[in-house]
């Protein structure tokens, strides 16, 4: 059968409308668009589409099931790889990633492949119950700060492994860029609302209004017992040009305006949330944040924006369908051109005049296009005298933003680079400092959703290796014989003949209470670990003389001999626990479990005041 050459079209509201109105712009195949849309994929055998996807979706695979009208089914191939489809359908700059690649787009139009996700996650969103398989609780706390697509991609996986993950957000709403930045027109708010509840539903805890590095330090976190932390602070702080008339009333950053426009509501006539409604606006840059300012201010009521660019259209850094989007509802393009001032009114004879200070004009000179740069792009070269004035009313600044240095700043050990970004290990998202991990913009400036929500889940698996290896929880059933428990008195005299070594490393069981805190200190200096250690508990080699002075200890060296008399030695721990004041063991957790490298208890004391949590890490 002959392929259809072009995409099935996606109907969008007609260009006069929506203009006017913040409502979703494009509107999404229906489900016999989307089957036809499916039976365009050839089912390519080297499938050249997932080498372009930064997640590597199954792209043929989830396309294959809506052709065949499993549409569960292709969402739960999608969900494998992405936490927000819903999100990325609507995003994603597909025409630089997987349509890239697609085989079909040597000859004609590449497979509608964000198109079909859009659909996908869009269908399987509608249905009013969705069943979460809640994963069984480890008992182990991760903090994530920020709630853009890194930090809630990072705390989905690490919760979905039973991880107790606690979102700290700075703004009052969780999403990041997807609430205050992308526009409701581009991203309905309802999408990312959804993607969140349905992480509150698999126990992730989500704290706004809480800023780290003011309200808590990323040290108290683990303090609190965070055990690891993933750093999504994203590119806040935004860049302006350094040209003269920056300060006047009416500039502003895209990330202010967006802000207001978006997260506050100020387009709409209940908000209290003052903007300026400007006639005339200039947008300086060519991202898509400068052209979901430029289409926030038509959509405000401007009657001309100006996008102000110093390259030529093929250089727009934006999405093309968001250019072509811009084109069709009335922005104009003033390309090859570069702000070098911004004009304000000023009233000589009357300091009061109400004017004085506001922007009157932006004025910009012509540039030509130069030898490319270090990425390929052909360099913009200005072109002396030939500056003129745009008249505007408000000069909106879109060139870029840097991550907040706020993190950095008040997190000993954390290391960035020259740009700001936080340096990390490329393949787990690790930094500079132990038990703490980063991505998404935060690591390498402004960048993508997509690539956001792939450090998010590079870090999770990062996070979720590390501290597996640090406890070494669930992946053993380990079901301890009780009926091997021995008295205090044998524990006392086995006590004094062990000594078993491997490689060193020492840890010796001694019940003095009054070492309590010493040994949590060393602890912690030893472990970045603020987890509670028992008066009964492991101490480190220092301890030896006072442990062995107390009159009762083990000395164990773990490794290659692991037993005692054919007992596994967690037995013999549990018996001098039990031997110990009468501690009850309430758990050797089997979801814990021992595979010779560390060991879990809880235990609480015989009159039930005191709880102890031993945790034995000898990795
Ligand atoms: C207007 C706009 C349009 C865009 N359009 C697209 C697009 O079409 N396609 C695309 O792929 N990408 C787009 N992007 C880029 C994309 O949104 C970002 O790359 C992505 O959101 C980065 O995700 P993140 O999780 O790293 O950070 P963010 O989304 O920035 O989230 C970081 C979160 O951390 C919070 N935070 C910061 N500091 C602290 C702190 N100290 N304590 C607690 N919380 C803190 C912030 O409030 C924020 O909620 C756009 C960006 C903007 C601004
Ligand atoms: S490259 Fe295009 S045609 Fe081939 S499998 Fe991927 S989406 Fe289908």
């Amino acid at each position: 059968m002959a392929v259809q050459p072009k995409k099935n079209e996606m109907p969008v509201q007609k260009a006069s409308e929506r203009a006017r109105n913040f409502k979703e712009v494009a509107l999404g195949y229906d489900m016999e668009t989307a089957v036809a849309e499916a039976g365009r994929c050839l089912n390519c055998k080297n499938k050249p589409c997932i080498e372009g996807c930064p997640v590597n979706i199954s792209i043929p695979e989830f396309i294959l099931k809506v052709k065949n009208r499993d549409f569960d089914g292709a969402y739960s191939v999608l969900s494998e790889n992405s936490s927000l489809p819903a999100v990325c359908g609507r995003v994603c700059p597909q025409e630089t990633q997987c349509e890239s690649k697609c085989t079909l787009g040597i000859k004609f139009e590449p497979v509608g492949i964000g198109r079909l996700e859009r659909f996908v996650a869009d269908y399987h969103n509608s249905k009013s119950e969705i069943k979460i398989d809640l994963p069984e609780s480890n008992g182990r706390k991760v903090a994530v700060i920020g709630s853009g697509p890194s930090g809630l991609t990072c705390a989905g996986d690490l919760a979905k492994k039973g991880y107790k993950v606690t979102v700290f957000e700075a703004l009052h709403l969780a999403g990041g860029v997807l609430v205050y930045g992308i526009p409701e027109f581009r991203l309905p708010k309802e999408i990312v609302k959804k993607e969140v509840e349905t992480l509150k539903q698999y126990g992730v805890d989500i704290q706004t209004n809480v800023i780290i590095g003011k309200t808590l330090t990323v040290d108290e976190l683990f303090e609190e017992g965070y055990e690891a932390v993933f750093v999504g602070s994203g590119a806040g702080l935004p860049k302006f040009m350094g040209i003269k008339g920056e300060s006047l009333k009416g500039v502003y950053s895209a990330n202010e305006f967006l802000t207001r426009a978006n997260l506050m509501k100020a387009y709409d006539s209940t908000s209290q949330t003052p903007i300026m409604k400007a006639k005339n606006v200039a947008v300086v840059g060519g991202g898509n944040v400068a052209m979901d300012s430029a289409r926030t201010a038509l959509r405000l009521g401007a009657e001309n924006v100006y996008i102000v660019y110093r390259r030529s259209m093929d250089e727009l850094p934006a999405r093309k369908e968001e250019v072509e989007h811009a084109e069709e509802e009335g922005i104009k393009f003033e390309i090859l051109r570069n702000p070098v001032e911004i004009i304000g009114y000023s009233n000589p004879d009357d300091r009061r005049d109400p004017k004085n200070g506001f922007v009157t004009g932006i004025k910009v000179r012509k540039c030509e296009l130069g030898d490319p740069d270090e990425r390929g792009r052909r360099r913009p070269v200005e072109i002396e005298g030939s500056e003129y004035i745009i008249d505007v009313d408000c000069v909106i600044m879109s060139i870029g933003t840097s991550p907040n240095p706020l993190i950095k700043s008040t997190t000993k050990g954390l290391e960035v680079n020259s740009r700001g970004g936080i340096i990390v290990e490329e393949n787990t998202g690790k930094t500079s400092k132990k038990g703490v991990y980063a991505g998404g913009d935060a690591v390498t400036g402004a960048a993508t959703v997509i690539l956001a929500m792939g450090a998010g889940k590079t870090a999770a698996k990062a996070i979720d290796e590390y501290l597996t290896k640090k406890y070494n929880f669930s992946k053993k059933q380990n079901n301890v014989d009780m009926s091997t428990v021995f008295n205090l008195t044998d524990v006392v005299a086995m006590s004094q003949e062990i000594n078993i070594y491997n490689d060193g490393n020492v840890f010796k069981c001694y019940p003095d209470e009054s070492e309590y805190n010493e040994i949590v200190s060393a602890w912690s200096d030893m472990t970045n670990d603020s987890h509670e250690m028992p008066a009964f508990g492991v101490s480190l080699d220092r301890e030896t003389r006072k442990a062995k002075e107390s009159g009762l200890w083990v000395e164990f060296v773990f490794g290659k001999q692991l037993e005692y008399n054919g007992m596994p030695f967690e037995n013999l721990l549990i018996n001098v626990a039990k031997g110990y004041q009468g501690f009850n063991l309430i758990r050797y957790s089997s979801k814990y479990g021992y595979d010779g490298r560390c060991f879990y208890l809880d235990l609480v004391n015989k009159n039930m005041t005191n709880f102890y949590n031993i945790l034995c890490d000898f990795s």
